[in-house]
């Protein structure tokens, strides 16, 4: 019987989620439904995440995972929207696609409860957690909807004391109302004592969508300033996205700071690392798991419907 509704599947590149140190270079086969516990004034998929209609075409989540081994990918993404708000079907499809060999990913807000993390370590094995204008308060009353951020440490540290599952941070810098240094030197800090040095994150630039038209695209500079508090507070691997092109990109060795991962976009041009993902230069470990997956080369966007 088929009881999940799925709006939409994509096939794209891993680091498009963005994920940059778990089974770098895969396809992974992307689904969303509708709805979101969030109303953020950015969202670039709001079409999907305030809807208030359930609509979508029915699957099963056999059929889930047969249409992402079909299209070639890796894994399944549950992404678009907030994945835990359809946790029971995504927890089905994860349990099937694993037992085919595929991995499982969440890009999530991280509003989330222990019983959802719970549900998560039964079929988890990667989620990148967003964070939005580095958890700002106010920027979280105005434009997310919702009251407080600490929901989100609180699940990040749940994630990390019961499950496994592999954990990269975003935060999405949003210029004049979500740039702030002082909450990028709080989260980073947090990050650091919860996680370590090696937990990757990136910081996103923005575009203008949605509710938010009158604001102009996070200058690169800002951004820059943002990684400059992630390496201060001690995070080896901090990058810069949505800005194609930029040497933040890359992945440096902690080490020698050589490249070690190139990358133009979502691409990846150079791979200097052993065998056991060691820094081809020094032998330093490089914290990313997984080898590189030989779809890196291919064309990593389908659209599947
Ligand atoms: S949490 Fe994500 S999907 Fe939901 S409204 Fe915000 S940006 Fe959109």
């Amino acid at each position: 019987m088929a009881y999940g509704k799925v709006i939409t599947g994509h096939v794209d590149p891993i680091e498009k989620k963005p994920v940059t140190h778990y089974r770098p270079g895969s396809s992974i086969f992307s689904i969303a439904t509708t709805g979101c516990n969030w109303l953020c004034s950015y969202c670039q998929n709001h079409d999907i995440s305030q809807r208030r209609k359930i609509e979508g075409t029915d699957m099963t989540p056999d059929e889930v995972v047969s249409l992402a081994m079909k299209s070639g990918s890796q894994g399944i993404a549950y992404t678009y929207n907030q994945p835990s708000i359809f946790i029971e079907f995504a927890r089905d499809c994860g349990v099937i696609a694993r037992r085919n060999g595929l991995f499982n990913v969440f890009v999530s807000n991280g509003y989330d409860t222990p019983e959802t993390v719970k549900m998560m370590s039964e079929f988890l094995d990667c989620i990148t957690v967003d964070f939005k204008g580095s958890a700002e308060p106010q920027f979280t009353r105005k434009y997310i909807g919702v009251p407080d951020p600490k929901p989100i440490f609180d699940t990040l540290k749940e994630i990390k004391d019961k499950t496994k599952i592999h954990v990269e941070i975003t935060d999405l810098i949003v210029p004049q109302v979500g740039d702030n240094l002082e909450y990028a030197t709080k989260l980073c800090r947090f990050i650091v004592d919860e996680f370590g040095p090696d937990i990757p994150i990136h910081f996103l630039r923005f575009h203008p969508d949605y509710k938010m038209m009158e604001f102009e695209s996070t200058p690169v500079k800002t951004l820059e300033k943002h990684y400059e508090v992630a390496k201060k507070e001690g995070l080896n691997y901090a990058y810069l996205g949505n800005v194609p092109g930029h040497p933040l990109e890359h992945t440096y060795c902690a080490e020698c700071k050589k490249i070690v991962v190139k990358r133009y976009g979502f691409d990846i041009q150079e791979w200097n690392l052993d065998g056991n993902n060691n820094c081809k230069f020094c032998g330093n470990k490089i914290p990313i798991t997984g080898k590189l997956a030989e779809s890196y080369k291919q064309n990593r966007f389908q659209f599947v419907f």
